[in-house]
Formats: structure tokens, C-alpha cells, sequence
């Protein structure tokens, strides 16, 4: 009885194992498809000067609206992205939109502020990675310091010639790069000092209990610090509320990026947000 009963469980077990890897095997393809016909979507959020009184850049974040399953936030779909080989691609296609993005603003009359884009670890060591750049900076007649580029700090911690030659193609063509999600990844302050990076982005599981936990105070204070000393600038990443805000601004922090200003916002809107900006 109790051997009928495991193959019986086994046999459950493979089923359900099955049906999640076929739909696992429909949302890959889904997502393959989504990449290769234009099925994602860019939304923007401001990044604010220290006063917040003035948006100063942007950062590009991918969305899937996905047929059937709603609006897929990066949480929901990049890991399946990442599992797939698929992260060079996707961050590719967010780079030629927000290109185009660009060239729209400008058709437009807009003044459009330096948009940051996110890079995986994939797409940095892709060894074509400045070229490719290069060609949609020309394809579409944008300049170098139009653009930014953001990494997590586990995406540049080999020391390769290759990751070294492209980001200083990529600052040659006036492109700046931050390190994104800073202090959750392998230690940086080598790269830090040998790679052309010029901005720090403080994680927001650093800011979130600003002022209040004495830890976040220390480790943020201690950022703010060593970025002083190297000459870079430092953006909070999840500023949500006023006394966040009034602590990191008393402590020199240099830009703000969180809810408490904006949320990511589809294109319509961010150039409704611009053209306001200019009235
Ligand atoms: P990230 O680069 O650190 O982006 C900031 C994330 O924090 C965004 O989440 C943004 O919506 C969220 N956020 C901003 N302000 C606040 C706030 O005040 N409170 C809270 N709770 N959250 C805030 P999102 O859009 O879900 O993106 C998550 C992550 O997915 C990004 O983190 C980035 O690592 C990755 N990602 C997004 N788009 C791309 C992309 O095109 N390529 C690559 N490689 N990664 C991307
Ligand atoms: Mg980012
Ligand atoms: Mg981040
Ligand atoms: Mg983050």
C-alpha cells in the first residue's frame, strides 16, 4: 500500500513538474517573441536634483504587458529571462527604444534629460557591446552624454580586458556609468578605483529605513564618503517619504530617485511630464 501510494505521489509529482515546465516553455517562447516584436515596453522614472525641485535625468525600466497575464513587472519575468540567454537581447531592445524615445523627444521640441539604461551581467561582457552602442547612437543621431549606462555591481566583478575595453569605448563616446544597487553585491571598491565609473546608486534597502536604523545611517554616510573622496556623485534609489529625504539631503547626498517624486510612468506620460516642465 504505502509503494502504491509513492508511485502514485511520484506520479502526481511529474505531472505538475511537467505542466510548470511546459508553461514555463510557452512564457519563454512568449517572451522570445515579445523581444522580437516590439511586446515589451519602456516605462521612465525621474531621478531629482538634491533640492528635488529639479528632474536632472531618468531611468528606463522594461515592462511586459503580456497577453493574457497583465501588465509583468522585471521581478516577474527577468529571471526567465536570465535562465533563457535571453538578457543581452532584452537590453539591446530597451536600448533602441529608448533611442528612439530620444529622437522623438527632439522631434518634439523636448528637452529630454540623460536617460540611464540597465545593463545585465550578459550584455557588459558582450564583447560587441560598444559597437553596438556606437551604431544606435548614429542610427539615430543621439550624442554620448544623452545616455547612461547602469550595472549591478555582480556584472562587473571579473577582472576581464574585455569589460575593461568596452566601458572605456563607452565613456570615449561620452556615456556615463553607474554602478546600480550598490553595496548588495560583491565588493566593488577595486573596481570602484581601476573601472571609469562616475556615479554610485545607493540600494533602496539601504534608504528604506532611513533615519531610523543606525546601520543604514552608518553605511549610507560611509558611501556618501568614500564617493566624495573618489569624485563620484551618489543617487538614493527608493526615496519614499520626507524624512528620508531631509536626512540624505542634509548629508550632501547628491540626487533622488523613489516614490516620493515619481513612479516609473509609461512614455506618453513622462513626455507630458517634460512638456509641463517647459510651460
Ligand atoms: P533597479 O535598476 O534598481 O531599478 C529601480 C527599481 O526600484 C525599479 O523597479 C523601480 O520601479 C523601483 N523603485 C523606484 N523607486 C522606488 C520607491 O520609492 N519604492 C519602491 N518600493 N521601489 C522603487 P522595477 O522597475 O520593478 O525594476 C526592478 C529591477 O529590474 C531593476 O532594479 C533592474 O535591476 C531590473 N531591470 C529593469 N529594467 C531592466 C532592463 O531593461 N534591463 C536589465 N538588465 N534590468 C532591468
Ligand atoms: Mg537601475
Ligand atoms: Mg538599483
Ligand atoms: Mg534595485
Amino acid at each position: 500500500h504505502a509503494k502504491a501510494c509513492g508511485r502514485r505521489q511520484a506520479q502526481f509529482y511529474n505531472q505538475a513538474v511537467s505542466a510548470s515546465a511546459k508553461a514555463r516553455f510557452l512564457l519563454e517562447n512568449q517572451l522570445i517573441d515579445a523581444i522580437a516584436n516590439n511586446g515589451l515596453s519602456v516605462f521612465y522614472q525621474p531621478i531629482m536634483s538634491a533640492d528635488a525641485q529639479t528632474l536632472v535625468s531618468c531611468e528606463a525600466l522594461v515592462r511586459w504587458p503580456h497577453p493574457s497575464a497583465g501588465f509583468l513587472s522585471p521581478a516577474e519575468f527577468l529571471p526567465l529571462a536570465y535562465e533563457a540567454g535571453l538578457m543581452a537581447e532584452l537590453d539591446c531592445w530597451v536600448l533602441e527604444r529608448v533611442c528612439q524615445d530620444i529622437k522623438q523627444a527632439r522631434a518634439l521640441g523636448l528637452s529630454m534629460p540623460p536617460i540611464a539604461v540597465n545593463l545585465s551581467a550578459d550584455t557588459v561582457m558582450d564583447p560587441q557591446l560598444a559597437d553596438k552602442v556606437f551604431n544606435l547612437l548614429e542610427q539615430y543621431q543621439i550624442q554620448g552624454h544623452q545616455l547612461e549606462l547602469e550595472m549591478i555591481e555582480d556584472a562587473i566583478k571579473g577582472d576581464s580586458n574585455i569589460l575593461r575595453q568596452t566601458l572605456e569605448q563607452l565613456v570615449r563616446m561620452g556615456i556615463k556609468l553607474s554602478i546600480d544597487d550598490f553595496g548588495t553585491g560583491y565588493s566593488s571598491l577595486l573596481r570602484l578605483k581601476n573601472l571609469p565609473f562616475t556615479k554610485l546608486k545607493i540600494d533602496r534597502s539601504f534608504i528604506q529605513d532611513l533615519p531610523h536604523n543606525p546601520d543604514d545611517c552608518a553605511i549610507t554616510l560611509s558611501v556618501l564618503g568614500m564617493a566624495r573622496g573618489l569624485g563620484v556623485t551618489v543617487v538614493a534609489e527608493g526615496v519614499e517619504n520626507a524624512a528620508q529625504e531631509h536626512w540624505l539631503q542634509q548629508q550632501g547626498c547628491h540626487y533622488l530617485q523613489g516614490f516620493k517624486y515619481h513612479r516609473p510612468m509609461p512614455v506618453a506620460e513622462f513626455f507630458a511630464l517634460l512638456t509641463a516642465a517647459l510651460a
